[in-house]
């Protein structure tokens, strides 16, 4: 899982921990809604959890970001872009529609 790019696009082999953008996604086996759990036990933990590794490197952690979705696991969503490069993509497009 950590062997490379979360990016399916990119697949860049992970080298460096100092490199790209690490991200932990905690899965818990939980119950679904409405579910009737049994009480907590003090003697046992009720929900293990399962952290998993993602990593994305420098490039698409400029880019990208790892959403954890219940249904659909971990998937890439675009970062938000920066207000000057927004400015610059309006500009130019407000150049071509003109
Ligand atoms: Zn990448």
């Amino acid at each position: 899982m950590l062997s490379h790019c979360a990016n399916s696009q990119c697949s860049r082999p992970f080298l460096r921990l100092r490199q790209g953008k690490l991200f932990l996604v905690e899965s818990e086996c939980v119950a679904k809604p409405g579910e009737v759990t049994a009480p907590p036990s003090p003697h046992m933990r009720q929900h293990p959890r399962r952290v998993e590794r993602f990593w994305l490197c420098d490039q698409c952690a400029e880019v990208w970001t790892l959403v954890h979705d219940r249904n659909q696991g971990i998937g890439l969503v675009p970062l938000p872009q920066p207000p000057a490069g927004a400015r610059v993509a309006m500009a130019e497009e407000y150049r071509e529609t003109a």
